[in-house]
């Protein structure tokens, strides 16, 4: 999403005439766009800026600005410190003022900010275009990004994300439809729609499943995908879809987060291990070769030994693709920072998100033997330049990568492919 959200602010300032450069060095002015989610991303947040200030000295002065989740729930304590010297300040919903807040910096040397959420902002009317796009994959024209709403209401308890973000909110149809095609045009062959609970996306009467259905009839796009959703929001009328779409990519994120009913119930994520289970029985009778993924966090306030062995019996019994796996880390102004003590030790939390890696990753690389053999539809990410070797990436149907010889074909290209081996990482395979 904040890549996105970059390549949203890139749009806004080239209209107003700002050059971007990649070289750091060479900027006047350098935005970062922060992360809250856990304290390691925030941490990382102050180093950064801290390197940026030394390396460019009093010599050669520079402008900083924090946009992002950090800006949201921080602009204080980033103001405050003095050491960092922030500039200006820019939330999640104040793209659009950047030009003003950027002016008011400059011009009157003041500290300006930005930080109101709003309940309409989804920024319907910027269109990044190929060149405000900076990751290789969607530099290059493969996989576009594309938030169809915003926000979120669902407020589990550990997460910032509603805080920072605000209500959730989403694009119409038409207006997603219509950048859809604009992508297609510049030639792009994937794209990904994206919300914090992309499948809570409504606007009006049109849920999540028209808009897929919709976004997949637009010619020139070969294949759509969607993060992230929550377990509540999946009704058959949408997996049906999936199941039927050629278009749409055989793959669900599905954050389990606990596979303890008590931690689960803590957390507010409305359902019951059960009931998860269910759903992964169900999307998988209804769509036999899909891959599954998940998010958990272990460690959470008061998690026992036994409980978060319940999560490693669900995880077995899921057998997700492969996972995201965090410690809990306690975020400022979160329902489970004011009722629950941070109280499982650091130590226990190492072990524990050791042991279920350490489970996920031999069901990875099963999951990932059992396609030697195949043949897979591939679509090819642009050659890693810098890498400089002989091997090229891709991405089956199921979102996992799989690696080739390099041949006569480029990044953006779907080719089918023979699965000839696997590791816990990736997939191996030959042209055919
Ligand atoms: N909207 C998505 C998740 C967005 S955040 C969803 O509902 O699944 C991405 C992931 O970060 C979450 O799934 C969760 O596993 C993790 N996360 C969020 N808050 C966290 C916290 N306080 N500590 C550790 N992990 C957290
Ligand atoms: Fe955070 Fe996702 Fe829960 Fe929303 S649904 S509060 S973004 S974890």
């Amino acid at each position: 999403m904040n890549e996105y959200d970059s390549e949203l602010v890139r749009s806004i300032l080239k209209k107003e005439n700002y050059e971007f450069v990649t070289d750091e060095r060479a900027a006047d002015i350098v935005m970062l766009n922060t992360c809250a989610i856990r304290e390691h991303a925030h941490r990382k947040v102050y180093g950064r800026v801290h390197t940026i200030r030394h390396t460019r000295g009093k010599a050669s002065p520079v402008m900083i600005g924090i946009l992002g989740c950090m800006a949201t729930n921080l602009r204080q304590e980033l103001f405050e410190d003095r050491t960092l010297k922030i500039d200006f300040i820019a939330g999640p919903d104040s793209y659009k003022r950047l030009p003003q807040l950027i002016r008011e910096a400059s011009d009157e040397g003041q500290k300006s900010y930005d930080v109101t959420l709003s309940e309409f902002e989804t920024y319907s009317d910027i269109y990044p275009d190929a060149q405000d796009r900076a990751n290789p994959s969607t530099a290059s024209r493969v996989n576009a990004w594309i938030a169809v709403m915003r926000g979120c209401n669902n407020f589990c308890t550990f997460c910032v994300v509603p805080y920072t973000r605000g209500r959730e909110r989403s694009r119409s149809p038409e207006n997603v439809v219509d950048e859809v095609r604009r992508l297609s045009a510049e030639g792009f062959k994937q794209v990904t729609l994206l919300g914090q609970n992309v499948n809570s996306y409504r606007h009006d009467d049109y849920d999540f499943a028209y808009l897929m259905d919709e976004v997949s009839k637009v010619e020139g796009i070969e294949r759509i995908r969607f993060t992230s959703p929550h377990p509540k929001d999946f009704p058959d009328r949408f997996l049906d879809l999936m199941a039927s779409n050629p278009k749409i990519c055989k793959h669900i994120h599905l954050p389990l987060q606990a596979g303890n009913n008590r931690i689960l119930d803590m957390m507010n994520r409305t359902y019951t291990k059960e009931e998860f289970l269910t759903l992964v029985e169900k999307v998988r009778a209804k769509i036999p070769n899909v891959a599954l993924t998940t998010d958990i966090i272990v460690g959470f306030p008061t998690e026992t030994d036994e409980e978060f062995e319940d999560t490693l019996q669900v995880v077995k019994k899921a057998q997700f693709d492969s996972a995201f796996n965090f410690k809990y880390s306690e975020r400022q102004g979160t329902v489970a920072s004011k009722k629950y003590p941070d109280d499982v030790p650091e130590a226990i939390k190492t072990e524990r998100i050791m042991c279920l890696n350490e489970v996920q990753k031999e069901i990875t690389y099963q999951k990932n033997r059992a396609h030697i053999g195949e043949i897979q539809s591939v679509l090819l990410e642009p050659y890693p330049e810098a890498k400089n070797t002989n091997q090229m990436p891709g991405r089956t149907d199921g979102g996992k990568l799989v690696i080739l010889p390099l041949g006569p074909y480029k990044g953006g290209d779907l080719v089918k492919v023979r699965i000839t081996d696997a590791t816990p990482h990736a997939l191996k395979g030959q042209p055919v």
